[in-house]
Parts: structure tokens; C-alpha cells; sequence
């Protein structure tokens, strides 16, 4: 199953590694083909190289809109070898075999990121490049196809290994990649005119990735998993760089994104720990290591192997105060190298850096599966602001409270549903999350601070004087009165409740202030 590589043709926009590959190829007897801009930067590089048009005997054209759109190309890479009937019509209309195509495809995605006018983007999708990989990899069973500039290493290695051809598996695992990287091509195609026609929801969708890395197994060790990119280049786990510590797990990666998300919504100094993707501390400062250490305050027994995202560069005392406990992952979009130097020791801290904050603001998908379909939605990128809140208490909040409130919100939408935040001072003092009543959601909220009181040997627990946010309305007064009960003093949720009436005249009757967002954070 070994096929020699005798004539190649290489086409390219990105000419990486293009001068040491096609040198490998002329050196290894290799004939080589080429279009106009890719053979002017061999034959510079003094490399002797045929056109495609001398070898089709027809002109590129059409501002290069037809240069490879020929019997002669491809039928040279279509044409079955060792079949009697394909090599005497090759013979008869003079189509050379071609063995070797190396393509890759005018930058449309690169052109669209960067704003291009219509017409722009139009003329960057590649036509004859995705019609000859289509092909070559149709016919793999005799040509070798190479989409991506890292595979030139490995194609080298295969002929210098089997005397000038390649294997039936490579070629088969290359003929794969090249029909994805077509198919993600087009996707990114048809998701540019979505957009240009202002289909959030076309009649069709495709949805590309790439494989960043396989991981050891998936949610639990029977289940196998693969962490795959999605080429936006978004600063967040996808793209941050690990600087120390253990290969990352699925529930890492899962709850890292979970942590760094969160920790992105805030403006001041802010820390996020998480655990099986939900905080069990979050805290806004003057600055990282008081963040850290009131946010690891409201549940330090849950934080133990916890994730800890920040929105500021890591410095060393925050790291010096986060490796006293166990933590399974840091994640910041900078850190100083003397608090790097701090988790030196702890050879099992995964250490992360993005290189800067994702915006909470920007549009977005979020995709589900569910038995025979996909769910797709925008992300919640919904934010309310001060100016967005209706009072509906006889009592406004006070300024203290308004900012308790702002912030407790922000962090409900990052809390499974139901979610009842209580916050104190830009510090969470008590989260529930995920439970299917409301009002015990806030129960357990209550009485989660009052084990951390207990357990820091306070004498009350820090909801005396707090605020709580509810990521849904309250359907009736019982939640309500449960964070009044708990020491609440403001309230901020959506509104809309039949009985909104009801809660509000609880409120006034606690002397509860509260405000309504009209916005809801629901997070299944
Ligand atoms: P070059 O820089 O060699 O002039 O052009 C290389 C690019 O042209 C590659 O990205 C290749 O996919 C693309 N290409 C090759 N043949 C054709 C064709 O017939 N039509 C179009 N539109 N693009 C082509």
C-alpha cells in the first residue's frame, strides 16, 4: 500500500514552510506544479517549478478565479491507478498523474475576522483549492493530500522512510482532515452569509473544530473525551497557556471555563473559586489577595481542590495565600514570575494564562445536545446596570446596598438554577445552587453561612446584614422571607411573579428594600 510521489502540485496562500518542503520534494526526484504566486516563491527560492498553466496549456484567468479548474489537474489526481480503462484514457487526452497536493485555502475566515467589506470575503472563497483537495482525497487510495502546514513534517518522514512514497494509512488519515478542513471551510462560509442576512438560526448548520487535545477520559474514567477548539481565538481555557502542573482533566477544563467566566464579569479586583462548576466564593476587592481571602471565606471547606479564576495579573501574595490549600487549577490572564515561582512546589497546580479577559458583553452561541438534535441559543450575555433596576419597596436600597446587589446579581447567572446569592461587601456569604425549589435554594444558602461562621468561630453568620439576589422571580413570599429571616436586608430578582404583589408587600413588611431587574438568569 505504499504509493511513490513522483509529481506534486502545490498551491498555497500561506507559504509557512512552503521553501523547505517543495526543497524536500526537489531533492527526493519530486517534479513540482504549481500556481502563480506559489511558483514565483519556489523559483525564488531557486527551485524549478512547472506552472499549472504550461502544464494545462491554459491561462489562469478570470483574476485567478479559474487556474486549477482543469481536465488535466483533475483527472491527474482523479484517475485510478492500475485501472486499464482510467490510464488509457489518461493516455488519450495526455493527463499526467499527480500524486501529491498541497493546498492550502485562501485565508476567507482570516478575511472576515479582520471586518472585510462584502465583496472582499466574496473573492476569498477559494474555489479550485477545495475542488482538488475534494479530489485527491476521493482518490487516496493513490494520492497524498496535505491541507495544513504541519503535515509537511510527517509527509517527510513517510517518503524518506519508504523510499520516496507514503502509506495507504497516512494517506487515509490525511484524506479525513482534508474533507473536514473543506466542510469547516464551508461552514464558515454559510455562517458569513447567516450573519450578512441576519439568520441567527439558518436552515442549516455545520459546526466546526479542531482537536486541541485528547484527555485521559471524560466527566467520570469510563466515558472518553476530547477538548476541541473553535478557532475564535477567545482569550479563556481554549486558548490559555499552561505554565505548570498535571495534565488537565474534562471537570478541570469544565469548571476552569466556569471560574474564568465568571471572574470576567467584574470590573474591580475579583476571585471566583468553583467547584463542579459552581462558586462556592466569589468576592470583588481593592485588590486579589483580600478578594481571595474573603471569597474563600463563605465556603472554605468546599473550596478544598477548588478552581480559582481572577480578572487581575497574579501576584505573589494572593499565590502565596492560594497554595495553603489544595487547588486543583489557577487561572488569571497574567501572572508575575515571583508568584509563579510560588506554586513551583506544588507540582500538581495547573497554572493558566490567557493573556487577557473574554468580554461577558460579546455575542455568542451556546449548543446542547439533546436525544436526535442540538439545542442552540445566544449566550447569556445579558448585564443589568444600576440605571436597569426598578425599585418596588417602600424603602430604596441604600448606596451600600445597591452595589451588594449589582454584584450578587452578576453572579447569579453563573449559578446553577434555582440560585439565591447572598452577598456582603462584594462578597458572597452564602450560595445555593441547583435545587429544584427556590426556597430551599435559599435554606441552604442560609445555612451553609451559618456553618462558616460557625466553623470561623463567629458569633452570627455573615447574611446579618446582607443582600441576596434571586436569578428567577420568587413565585411566592416563602424565599423571600427565608433570606429576611436570614438576615437579608435587600432583595434583588427579575419580577414578573403572579404574585409579585405579595412578595413586595412582604418585603415592606420586613422593611426589606428591592429592586427588580426584569432580566432573569436561568443557568441549567
Ligand atoms: P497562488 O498564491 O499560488 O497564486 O494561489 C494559491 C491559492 O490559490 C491557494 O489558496 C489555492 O487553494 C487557490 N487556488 C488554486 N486553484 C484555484 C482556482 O482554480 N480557483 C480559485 N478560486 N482558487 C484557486
Amino acid at each position: 500500500d505504499i504509493r511513490p510521489v513522483r509529481r506534486a502540485l502545490l498551491s498555497v496562500s500561506d507559504k509557512t514552510g512552503l521553501i523547505e518542503f517543495a526543497r524536500f520534494l526537489a531533492k527526493s526526484g519530486v517534479e513540482l506544479l504549481s500556481t502563480g504566486g506559489t511558483a514565483k516563491a519556489m523559483r525564488d527560492a531557486g527551485l524549478a517549478v512547472i506552472d499549472v498553466s504550461d502544464f494545462t496549456g491554459f491561462p489562469e484567468m478570470l483574476d485567478g478565479r479559474v487556474k486549477t479548474l482543469h481536465p488535466k489537474v483533475h483527472g491527474g489526481l482523479l484517475g485510478i491507478r492500475g485501472n486499464a480503462a482510467h490510464e488509457k484514457a489518461m493516455q488519450a487526452h495526455g493527463i499526467k498523474e499527480i500524486d501529491l497536493l498541497v493546498v492550502n485555502l485562501y485565508p476567507f475566515e482570516e478575511t472576515v475576522a479582520k471586518g472585510a467589506d462584502y465583496d472582499t470575503c466574496v473573492e476569498n472563497i477559494d474555489i479550485g483549492g477545495p475542488a482538488m483537495i475534494r479530489a485527491a482525497s476521493k482518490n487516496h487510495d493513490s494520492v497524498t493530500v496535505v491541507v495544513d502546514v504541519e503535515d509537511y513534517a510527517v509527509v517527510s518522514a513517510e517518503m524518506e522512510a519508504n523510499q520516496g512514497g507514503t502509506t495507504l494509512g497516512l494517506r487515509k488519515r490525511l484524506a479525513a482532515t482534508a474533507y473536514a478542513r473543506t466542510g469547516a471551510y464551508d461552514a464558515a462560509i454559510s455562517q458569513w452569509f447567516a450573519r450578512e442576512l441576519g439568520d441567527t438560526f439558518p436552515r442549516r448548520v455545520v459546526v466546526a473544530g479542531e482537536l486541541k487535545q485528547s484527555l485521559r477520559y471524560g466527566e467520570n474514567p469510563h466515558q472518553a473525551a476530547a477538548f476541541y477548539t473553535d478557532g475564535r481565538k477567545r482569550a479563556g481555557v481554549a486558548t490559555a497557556r499552561q505554565l505548570q502542573g498535571k495534565e488537565l482533566s474534562y471537570n478541570n477544563l469544565n469548571d476552569t471555563d466556569a471560574a474564568f467566566e465568571l471572574a470576567a464579569e467584574f470590573e474591580q479586583p475579583a476571585i471566583a473559586i468553583i467547584k463542579h462548576a459552581n462558586p462556592c466564593g466569589v468576592s470583588v476587592g481593592t485588590d486579589l489577595k483580600s478578594a481571595y481571602l474573603r471569597a474563600l471565606a463563605c465556603d472554605p471547606v468546599s473550596a478544598f481542590g477548588g478552581i480559582v479564576a481572577m480578572n487581575r495579573r497574579l501576584d505573589k501574595v494572593t499565590a502565596e495565600e492560594i497554595a495553603k490549600l489544595f487547588t486543583e487549577v489557577v487561572i488569571a490572564p497574567e501572572a508575575d514570575d515571583d508568584a509563579v515561582a510560588v506554586f513551583a512546589a506544588k507540582k500538581n497546580l495547573r497554572l493558566l494564562v490567557t493573556g487577557g479577559m473574554p468580554d461577558p458583553a460579546s455575542p455568542g452561541m451556546t449548543l446542547r445536545p439533546v436525544a436526535g438534535g442540538y439545542l442552540f441559543q445566544t449566550k447569556d450575555n445579558g448585564r443589568v446596570m444600576a440605571a436597569d433596576l426598578k425599585v418596588v419597596t417602600k424603602r430604596p436600597p441604600t448606596e451600600r446596598e445597591l452595589a451588594d446587589l449589582l454584584t450578587a446579581f452578576r453572579i447569579c447567572k453563573h449559578v446553577k438554577s434555582n440560585a439565591i446569592i447572598y452577598v456582603k461587601d462584594g462578597a458572597t456569604v452564602g450560595i445555593g445552587a441547583g435545587q429544584m425549589s427556590r426556597v430551599d435554594s435559599s435554606r441552604i444558602a442560609a445555612w451553609k453561612a451559618q456553618e462558616a461562621a460557625t466553623a470561623a468561630g463567629l458569633a452570627e453568620p455573615q447574611t446579618i446584614g446582607s443582600v441576596v439576589a434571586s436569578d428567577a422571580f420568587f413565585p411566592f413570599a416563602d424565599g423571600l422571607l427565608a433570606a429576611a429571616a436570614a438576615g437579608a436586608t435587600a432583595v434583588i430578582q427579575p419580577g414578573g411573579s403572579m404574585r409579585d404583589a405579595e412578595v413586595i408587600a412582604a418585603a415592606d413588611e420586613k422593611g426589606l428594600a428591592m429592586v427588580f431587574t426584569g432580566m432573569r438568569h436561568f443557568r441549567h
